[in-house]
């Protein structure tokens, strides 16, 4: 497998624990949207903690762009990356598949499970083939959803948020079930179900989607 040493240009705050990472494109790289590469960060003693990470760019811009939720609760990569600047340099991997968009239908997401989805909204926005793609991003308080002002100027009211942790959100509230997903949509049959966030919250959707005659896409994140 090829490797890449690149150099950070620029970081954005996201949200309170998520930032954006527009990073070095190698000459001729490539990768679909959805799609991930194994990445670390150079730093002494970081160079081997390889963490998947999916590419929320487009295939077409002359940079990379990761986004990224750190987790400052334990000495891991992210809570690296969250006190890297730009200058520093990370090491990338080839890309390799993880989702891709088959057609149009319901994009499920929780937390950080957004970024496979920002590169295929991203790309569907530019082709102009948004048409009747919904997504529902579960977090758990306003404050963490990443993009929404992104997210809602590409989809309209066919973006919904439900929120879990917070009394006062204005959004649905609550966890994804069965009932939730009925009052959400029409047609389980004949439209594609992308899933993506941590492990506990891929089983509950999968089996809620199953349940209802669904047949999802599935890839877990693990956190
Ligand atoms: C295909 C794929 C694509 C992904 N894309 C993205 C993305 O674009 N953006 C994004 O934000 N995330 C993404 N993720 C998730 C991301 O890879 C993880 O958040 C990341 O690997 C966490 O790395 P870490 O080193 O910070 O933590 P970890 O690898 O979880 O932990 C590092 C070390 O700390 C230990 N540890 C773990 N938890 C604790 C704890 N609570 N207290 C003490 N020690 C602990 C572990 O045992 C380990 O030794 C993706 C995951 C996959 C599978």
């Amino acid at each position: 497998m090829d490797t890449y040493q690149l150099q950070i240009l620029e970081k954005k705050q996201v949200t309170h624990d998520t930032y954006s990472y527009k990073v070095e494109k190698p000459g001729g790289y490539r990768f679909q949207p959805g799609q991930a590469t194994e990445l670390s960060l150079l730093k002494e003693g970081w160079e081997e903690e390889k963490r998947p990470f999916t590419f929320t760019s487009l295939p077409s811009d002359d940079f990379l762009e990761f986004t990224i939720k750190t987790y400052d609760d334990h000495e891991g990569v992210t809570k690296r990356l969250g006190d890297a600047l730009p200058g520093d340099k990370v090491e990338i991997g080839d890309a390799w598949g993880a989702i891709e968009y088959k057609g149009e239908g319901v994009f499920i997401a929780g937390g950080a499970g957004i970024t496979p989805f920002i590169s295929i909204f991203r790309d569907l926005r530019q082709k102009n083939k948004i048409g009747n793609n919904e997504l529902i991003f579960a977090n758990k308080t306003n404050d963490d959803i990443i993009l929404f002002e992104e997210l809602k100027t590409i989809l309209g009211h066919k973006f919904h948020n439900i929120i879990e942790k917070q009394a006062d959100s204005a959004y649905d509230r609550g966890r994804i079930d069965k009932d939730y997903l009925k009052g959400k949509i029409n047609d389980f049959k004949n439209q594609h179900f992308y899933i993506c966030g941590p492990e506990g919250f891929m089983k509950a959707v999968d089996k809620a989607l199953k349940d209802l005659g669904a047949n999802p896409e599935a890839l877990v994140f693990e956190q």
